[in-house]
């Protein structure tokens, strides 16, 4: 039963198909683990995404069932690519959205990896 209230993976999602080379993407980095490319609505002056590379829905999924070493590898590609684009010294954002309550769009597990300019407060203030 999958853990996190999406479903099982669709083979037909837009990082699925990027993945497969069928939809284009502007790449950053790919390894064994771990696809990156920019977002195509970017949300701050550096915006990118780290995929992995497997059918994996969410975070919730990856961390129940992918093993140490795919783990190990995505997270570690995460790092690259934000050393690769050269935003350790002023530093960075990495996100993930969860879930309905996360606002997850889609369903394949990616981190949104923000730079570039400050980036204020961690969430939205809540309207009074
Ligand atoms: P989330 O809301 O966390 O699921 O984020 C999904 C992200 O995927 C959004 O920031 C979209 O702008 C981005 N996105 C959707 N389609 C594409 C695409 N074809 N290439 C690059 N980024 C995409």
């Amino acid at each position: 039963m999958a853990v996190d209230g999406l479903g099982t993976y669709d083979d037909n999602n837009v990082f699925a198909k990027i993945l497969r080379g069928e939809i284009p993407c502007k790449k950053v980095y790919e390894d064994d683990w771990a696809l990156s490319f920019y977002d195509i609505n970017p949300q701050a002056p550096v915006h990118v995404l780290i995929i992995p590379k497997g059918r994996w829905v969410s975070l919730a999924d990856f961390a129940t069932s992918a093993s140490a070493e795919q783990i190990a590898g995505f997270w570690r590609a995460v790092g690259t690519v934000a050393h690769q684009l050269g935003l350790e010294q002023a530093g960075y954002r990495c996100l993930v959205n969860m879930g309905e309550n996360g606002g997850q769009e889609v369903a394949h597990l990616h981190v949104h990896l923000f730079g570039g300019a400050p980036l204020g407060p961690m969430l939205a203030r809540r309207g009074a």
